[in-house]
């Protein structure tokens, strides 16, 4: 089997064993994006983005389809209620899975004009959901219905579900695509995929610093991605930031440098962690990272996780 670990400076050791695997998982997607993790049965809910379908799988159960059409779902988490949150490319709009089975819009418009085709989200720990705004639903004809962009750009947006309150935090970038905040969620990064189909467009992950709350200040760029552009990323316990890209999952230390990469034989779209389970003291404590690529769902395991599990 062929190394999945490319380790450029020592700190990734601690983070993934250098001889780790990458498992494939699941097969058959037209487009895997998204994916979130359920604790308690241990299966990742996923999006067939350009499929149309939302997917799920599990070690007991192996893949099932859970919505067909899916409305090009695209990015998936969950809330502080453990219920389904999610982008649809294709209304245009954030949705929630509702306890009685129905798919129920939270927010489609900004100041009464139509979002473009949220993209990618994350739910703070006050509850806010933050999501991009990339026209992609509306320009690619396998992510969306088309239609006309009313927004005047692409931005990211904090919003609210228990007062509707929506206003834009980040204006200052081109194709705003996936995003997460720091452990402490004093810091919010978030990828530029615009090299995907903008001639000289940027491929990096910018970093802000979360005031309040609210907004942020002070944006800069974190690390550029070659090859390809960054899509989802994650950032672990420790602030490391995992990012996908053309060739691999990369890895960064809070201050920027390059730790190593996670090779996947496919373009990886997204990531999530999970699979932290079993018992810390008798050394059965076992995280893996999912990832979404190309056609499939792939796994592998990790030394570190999220700070929510
Ligand atoms: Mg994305």
């Amino acid at each position: 089997m062929p190394k999945a670990i490319e380790i450029y400076d020592d700190r990734l050791r601690a983070i993934v064993h250098s001889d780790a695997s990458l498992q494939q998982l699941a097969n058959g997607a037209v487009h895997s994006e998204g994916p979130v993790y359920f604790h308690e049965d241990d299966s990742i809910v996923w999006s067939d983005a350009h499929g149309n379908r939302l997917l799920r799988w599990s070690a007991t159960d192996n893949v099932s389809v859970l919505r067909d059409p899916s409305d090009y779902q695209s990015g998936n988490y969950r809330d502080l209620e453990g219920r389904l949150v999610a982008c649809s490319s294709g209304l245009r709009a954030i949705i929630r899975h509702e306890d009685d089975g129905e798919w129920k819009i939270l927010v489609d418009r900004y100041q009464g004009k139509r979002l473009n085709s949220p993209n990618d989200l994350v739910v703070k720990s006050d509850g806010t959901i933050w999501f991009t705004d990339p026209p992609y639903g509306i320009t690619e004809p396998n992510q969306g219905y088309g239609g006309e962009q009313e927004q005047p750009g692409s931005y990211v947006y904090r919003f609210d579900p228990a007062t509707g309150e929506i206003y834009p935090v980040v204006t200052d970038m081109v194709r705003p695509n996936g995003l997460a905040f720091s452990p402490d969620e004093s810091l919010l990064y978030v990828s530029d995929t615009a090299a995907f189909n903008i001639p000289g467009g940027p491929h990096h992950i910018r970093i802000y610093e979360v005031v309040d709350g609210r907004h942020v200040t002070n944006g800069r760029v974190f690390c550029v991605i070659e090859p390809g552009q960054p899509d989802g990323l994650r950032v672990d316990e420790h602030g490391n930031v995992f990012t996908s890209s053309q060739d691999s999952v990369q890895v960064y230390a809070p201050d920027g440098t390059q730790l190593g990469k996670i090779l996947v034989p496919e373009i990886s779209t997204n990531l999530t962690f999970g699979g932290k389970e079993g018992d810390s003291l008798s050394g059965t404590l076992r995280e893996r990272l999912f990832i979404t690529a190309g056609h499939s769902l792939y796994a592998i395991d990790l030394n570190t996780g999220d700070v929510q599990q």
